[in-house]
């Protein structure tokens, strides 16, 4: 029997899904090692600045569920612009903590952090718009498949002060964001103290602490490089 003309498209297709699969299956063993996703907004003057937001007086808060978690290590896919409008990158160091916290000090809220990484907290923006504009809740803009990009978890130790932490996000080898934590409002201590005071969070839980100036729309095939000390990461988007 001859072979099908078809053959190179089907084994096009098929190499495509195995791919799809063995990326899902990663992000879903990523998902499985994380609680909830804490968010902190506003946490950077200059940030709130940008967006024309006030300043807030206390943190403010909002989460997304462990299945927007993805790995850096995969493309980074975008809901479809047609549809969702612009999807925005927000570069935030990120903390895992390995204890639960209740009405911690911040002095408790240093000893249960368990690791430390970049994530990207994207964000629907021309939805998010709308949504506040409207006054409703963000979920819709910040809660979608792939929102919460995590690069790997790296020891803590590697932020000894975390009151001066540096990191960068370079999109096609321009730098955009230059965080530097000493610019907070509140600091990842005095965050995670005022988070336990909200609600419980528990070993696993994640805290994105906020993004500084400099966020902006991605593009396909722009090529992003997140740079925490002397960890880098790389990523592509779809
Ligand atoms: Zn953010």
């Amino acid at each position: 029997m001859s072979q099908s003309p078809y053959m190179p498209m089907i084994d096009a297709i098929t190499s495509h899904n195995k791919a799809r699969n063995a990326e899902d299956k990663a992000n879903r063993r990523l998902q499985s090692t994380i609680g909830k996703v804490v968010c902190v907004g506003r946490n950077y003057a200059a940030h709130a600045r940008e967006l024309g937001n006030d300043v807030p007086s206390t943190p403010l808060l909002f989460m997304k569920p462990a299945s927007s978690v993805v790995s850096i290590h995969n493309d980074i896919r975008r809901p479809d612009p047609a549809i969702y409008g612009d999807t925005h990158y927000e570069t935030e160091l990120c903390i895992q903590l390995a204890a639960d916290l209740s009405q911690a000090s911040p002095e408790q809220a240093q000893q249960a952090i368990g690791a430390v990484t970049l994530g990207l907290d994207l964000t629907l923006r021309d939805l998010q718009s709308k949504l506040k504009a409207k006054g409703e809740p963000w979920e819709r803009a910040k809660c979608f498949d792939g929102a919460c990009v995590l690069a790997d978890w790296i020891d803590p130790q590697a932020c000894a002060d975390f009151s001066a932490v540096n990191y960068q996000l370079y999109i096609n080898n321009a730098l955009k964001q230059d965080g530097d934590t000493s610019l907070m409002l509140f600091s990842v201590y005095e965050l995670l103290s005022a988070i336990s005071h909200a609600f419980s969070l528990q070993a696993g839980d994640v805290i994105m602490t906020g993004t500084p100036s400099g966020v902006g729309m991605l593009h396909a095939g722009d090529r992003l490089l997140l740079k925490l000390g002397a960890h880098e990461w790389q990523s592509q988007v779809r």
